[in-house]
């Protein structure tokens, strides 16, 4: 971290949507002689929430109509393959089927309904015979056929945002943890803890904008905004998803969803699979008191069975734990699903505070929407 005393604008958090947001911040302000910084706790860039996820860049199907979810999904999933051209990140549109039964048909054409409320106006409905042709390993009556979904090297692409941004001028800073923030008249003075392991050492400085893109940690850090109420604070939940690799040869061409249930907390076990096409499956939801990574393998036995629904041959044998991340839900176990929730000045009253809360899935997706969204309420 450079001995600057004061910074334009600073992000907290360097995960995809910080890092988008500091990108298109300092697009904004280009050659406009504005000082961008971005401050990270871990060693690099998107260590937690951003390489834990399924890393689809999703449609826009199943969110509520009018949304923020489902806006800034479906404008995100435009804005994020033109830049995975553009820049050369890794991609590919795959498409995916959401697979269902007959007793789950009409469940699946007001699927398709919301999807085109939603502006998702590609969406296919296949009967049984189709679908075969398409994955012959699947076992379903009906599916959906998105083919706007995709897969996206997500380690690339905040790779690419970082080294955009760093080229506009912004300044990133790993090792630095913020600790506190304190809001003197018009300015926030922000206390970092720096190289918190090696050698470790306090620094603060001034910024006139600040924008808290913490992730799993936005609610502490808001928590230590002295000037923030707490009252409009959202409630954190996390709530765990886990991953499983298939051992076998990936037997699909398209990622494969069953049909969501109900007030669920994930879309369903689905099967996905990375660049190399390595297929997993995943992710489960389990509501959790604190962060850990741990997998159960005896949980194989349940996502086999879960999966059995549209892939009968699977066995809890053909699967080996993977990964797991955690999503930072705002809903708790049984309550509906929560939007994101972007907090400026009318709801905290704080002038320059922006606070990104309950950013779970779709955020990858919908990263640049949600960075431009923050840019045009950005004023200097
Ligand atoms: C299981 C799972 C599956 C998902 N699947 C998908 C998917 O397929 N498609 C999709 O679009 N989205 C998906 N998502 C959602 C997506 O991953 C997130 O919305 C997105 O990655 C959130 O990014 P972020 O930048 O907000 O958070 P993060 O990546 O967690 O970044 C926050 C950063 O803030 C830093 N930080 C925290 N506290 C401090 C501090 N005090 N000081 C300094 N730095 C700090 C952290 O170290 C971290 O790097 C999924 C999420 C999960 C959990």
């Amino acid at each position: 971290m450079s001995s600057r005393d004061s910074f334009d604008i600073c992000v907290i958090g360097a995960g995809a949507i910080g890092l988008a947001v500091v990108y298109e911040l300092a697009k904004k302000y280009k050659n406009q002689d504005v000082s961008i910084v971005i401050l990270e706790q871990e060693s690099s860039f998107g260590q937690h929430v951003s390489s834990r996820n399924s890393e689809v860049i999703h449609a826009g199907i199943y969110y509520p109509a009018g949304s923020l979810k489902a806006e800034l999904c479906v404008t995100g999933k435009e804005l994020l393959y033109s830049h995975c051209v553009q820049f050369g990140v890794a991609h590919q549109k795959i498409g995916k089927l959401i697979v269902a039964k007959n007793s789950e048909a009409e469940a699946l054409i007001q699927l398709k309904k919301n999807a085109i409320a939603n502006g998702v106006l590609d969406l296919q409905l296949l009967n049984r015979a189709e679908l075969q042709k398409l994955e012959p390993h699947i076992d379903a009556d009906t599916a959906l056929h998105s083919p706007s979904t995709g897969i996206i090297d997500s380690h690339s692409y905040m790779q690419s945002l970082l080294h955009l941004a760093e080229n506009l001028g912004v300044q990133f800073s790993p090792y630095s943890r913020v600790e506190k923030i304190d809001t003197h008249a018009n300015a926030f003075v922000v206390h970092c803890l720096l190289d918190e392991n090696r050698n470790p050492e306090q620094y603060q400085f001034n910024c006139q904008q600040l924008i808290n893109a913490a992730g799993l940690e936005a609610q502490s850090i808001a928590q230590s905004v002295s000037s923030v109420p707490k009252n409009t604070i959202p409630n954190l939940h996390y709530c765990k998803g886990d991953y499983f690799d298939y051992r076998g040869r990936n037997p699909f061409s398209h990622l494969i969803y069953p049909m969501p249930e109900a007030n669920t907390a994930g879309l369903g076990i689905h099967a996905t699979m990375d660049m190399s096409s390595q297929l997993k499956f995943g992710p489960d939801t389990e509501y959790v008191d604190k962060i850990d990574f741990e997998i159960d393998g005896n949980k194989a036995r349940v996502f086999a069975k879960s999966i059995s629904s549209y892939f009968p041959t699977i066995e809890a044998g053909d699967l080996k734990p993977a990964y797991s991340g955690i999503r930072p839900k705002l809903s708790g176990l049984g309550e509906a699903a929560a939007d994101f929730e972007i907090q400026e000045e009318s709801a905290h009253g704080v002038p320059g505070l922006i606070q990104l809360f309950g950013m779970e899935s779709p955020g990858l997706t919908a990263s640049l929407a949600i960075a431009r969204h923050i840019a045009d309420r950005v004023e200097l």
